[in-house]
């Protein structure tokens, strides 16, 4: 692998089966699955100076290692995803937990038998986990927008909580909407768990982080002979889509073009902004061992923030006296103003507007817009990965 800043002069495309815009899971790896099982050149187009998207992580200058974007946990009921992606790092066995401060309560989320002691007192709790046990079965996940449909009074009382208490704050500071004007996939998401399994993705049989962080697993996924990765570059420099062509730097290009980016930028935005929700990430760093008992709380009925992590505490890392968390603060994304598009904002109006972009890049047998970004939509790591390999296995039989 090459890695280079900028686009050299000699730079060519035609010297390239392959361009791929974007150096996050979905660009790279299709970049290392099209070049080593279909012997493919590609070239990765990257406008951030890094690699890795939206996982990015670095060491800050405390010398933690912290999660630029957010954090990210690793987790996936995909056996072929695992498998693929454990070539490329090792993994901790860290299981992510995560509390909700109620009132100044911390209690699991999702929202769990031992929540419901903590919310309604052992014998109140415990009746009221009998009745979703009766009616959902055990080690079951139920949407909260699913247990609000129940008529039963003692379902209700359940549902009424957890929607004020769990819900309703953090998701007018998400997305500035309620639970119930938002798609239910989203809060469904954060299911409740009737049972005793406090993880954050109860049940998945594979979780944990990678060993020596997400920008390590990254090199290792585009250290390949046959890619060279661009940083610094904007696609949209080079790139001119017409009805039935894309050229690069003026030619037309032949080869594929795995596009990761948004959709509506390459137009211009012409027919609108596709809506997402942004974060102020405010990292802090302290001079204590540890500033909370796991490694995300999230602040469900107070604060403008949603919720605190804390990177030693996933990571494993080892720092004495020395720890540092972030506050996620949410808000309205412009467009063009520097800010980074977080979240999709998913309803019938903006997915229109959506397919209406890709309408215009239908008929472009080589153009593959995948990811988080050109397919405008809510995705895991592990999800986004399932969808590049389709697509790299796509590309591949096409070739044969
Ligand atoms: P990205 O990672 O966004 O990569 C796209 C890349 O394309 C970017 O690097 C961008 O700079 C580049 N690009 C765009 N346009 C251009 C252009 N014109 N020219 C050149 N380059 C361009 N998932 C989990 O599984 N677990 C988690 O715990 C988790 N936590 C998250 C927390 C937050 C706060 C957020 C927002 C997301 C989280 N995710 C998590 C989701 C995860 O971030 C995504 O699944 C993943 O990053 C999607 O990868 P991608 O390649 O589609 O997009
Ligand atoms: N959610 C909530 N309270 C919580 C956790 C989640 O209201 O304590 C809702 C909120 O609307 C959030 C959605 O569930 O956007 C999905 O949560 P998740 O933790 O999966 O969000 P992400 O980690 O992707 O930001």
């Amino acid at each position: 692998m090459q890695t280079v800043s900028g686009l050299p002069e000699a730079f060519s495309p035609e010297s390239y089966d392959m361009i791929v815009v974007g150096a996050g899971y979905a660009g790279a790896v299709c970049a290392r699955r099209l070049a080593e099982t279909a012997g493919f050149r590609v070239a990765v187009l990257e406008r951030r100076d890094h690699i890795a998207g939206n996982a990015f992580d670095f060491v800050n200058d405390e010398g933690i290692l912290v999660h630029r974007y957010g954090p990210h946990i690793y987790h996936t009921y995909n056996e072929d995803v695992h498998g693929f992606l454990s070539r490329f790092t090792k993994w901790t066995d860290y299981q992510h937990r995560v509390l909700a401060d109620i009132d100044g309560t911390l209690m699991p989320v999702p929202f769990n038998h031992q929540s419901l002691l903590l919310a309604f007192g052992e014998t109140r709790g415990e009746e009221l986990y009998r009745k979703l046990i009766s009616t959902f079965g055990a080690d079951k996940k139920v949407p909260i927008m699913e247990l609000r449909k129940k008529n039963d009074p003692d379902l209700i009382e359940v549902a009424d909580y957890v929607y004020k208490n769990v819900f309703l704050f953090y998701t007018m500071k998400q997305w500035g909407q309620t639970p119930d004007e938002i798609d239910p996939s989203i809060t469904g998401r954060v299911p409740i768990y009737i049972g005793d399994d406090d993880r954050y993705f109860p049940q998945a049989p594979f979780q944990g982080m990678p060993r020596h962080g997400y920008t390590a697993l990254f090199e290792n996924l585009l250290d390949h002979d046959r890619i060279d990765v661009f940083l610094n570059v904007d696609a949209r420099e080079i790139f001119e889509i017409t009805e039935t062509t894309v050229k690069v730097l003026g030619r037309v290009y032949g080869g594929e073009i795995v596009y990761t980016g948004p959709l509506d930028e390459l137009f211009g935005l012409d027919l609108g902004a596709l809506p997402y929700r942004t974060l102020d990430m405010r990292f802090e760093t302290l001079d204590i061992d540890r500033f909370q008992p796991v490694a995300t709380v999230n602040y469900t009925t107070s604060e403008d923030f949603t919720r605190i992590t804390e990177f030693k505490n996933m990571t494993g890392q080892i720092v004495p006296d020395k720890t540092t968390i972030m506050r996620e603060y949410p808000g309205p994304y412009a467009a063009g103003t520097g800010q980074t598009p977080y979240y999709a904002i998913i309803d019938s109006k903006n997915r229109e507007l959506y397919e209406q972009y890709a309408e215009r890049v239908q008929n472009l047998t080589n153009f593959h817009p995948v990811g988080r970004l050109a397919e405008y939509r809510y995705y895991d790591m592990d999800a986004v990965t399932r969808s590049a390999l389709d697509l790299s296995d796509e590309i591949i039989a096409y070739h044969a």
